[in-house]
């Protein structure tokens, strides 16, 4: 145990994703010891994003605006709709410019351990996208583990009987992996692949 600031700042660091007490210690040190302009620079960006960014009102992607970049994009193909978890595997899907239709980001997926059911999820909001007839294919784009598959079927049964075409990405994706960490080829071709989900 460290004294006062130093420990919050342990503290602090310790409680995010991925970092556990020792690379905690070792960040909060690396910035004891860095040069105030780099840490200030590095303050100064943590407030900046909170301040600025927000999400989308349509898909709950993140936005510096009221609506997305890609809900605004006119080119998108409306037909259809991409379900993913986490803002993250949006950028993973559009690295593989195999998409062009629009998003709905869940936040998370359904956990019953950690006490997150549909309720948790942006899944309400999902219903009122699809109420016009617009949308006629959904693709399930959720993590390739335990919790993705869920909530993948979930959705599914939700989904088929309101006539819409929902699809699941091709098999050949890290099983237990996130979506993000299958490289652009595997998850490009998981797309191109996808198939009718029952
Ligand atoms: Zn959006």
């Amino acid at each position: 145990m460290y004294e006062g600031v130093v420990q919050d700042l342990i503290d602090e660091l310790g409680r995010l994703p991925g970092v556990g007490p020792k690379s905690a210690q070792r960040i909060a040190f690396h910035l004891l010891q860095a040069e105030p302009t780099d840490v200030r620079r590095l303050a100064d960006v943590l407030i900046e994003v909170k301040a600025r960014v927000k999400f989308c009102s349509t898909c709950f992607n993140v936005s510096e605006d009221d609506q997305c970049r890609i809900c605004r994009d006119e080119r998108r193909d409306p037909s259809v709709l991409c379900v993913v978890e986490e803002y993250k595997d949006v950028v993973a899907i559009e690295r593989t410019r195999e998409f062009r239709g629009r998003y709905h980001v869940l936040g998370g997926a359904i956990s019953p351990i950690d006490g997150i059911g549909p309720d948790q999820l942006h899944v309400k909001e999902l219903m009122p996208r699809l109420a016009d007839g617009t949308v006629t294919e959904v693709i399930l784009a959720t993590d390739p583990n335990l919790e993705g598959e869920a909530t993948a079927t979930y959705l599914t049964r939700l989904l088929l009987p309101m006539g819409l075409r929902v699809t699941r990405l091709a098999s050949g994706l890290p099983v237990g992996g996130d979506l993000e960490y299958a490289d652009e080829v595997t998850l490009g071709r998981a797309f191109a692949g996808r198939r009718a989900a029952q």
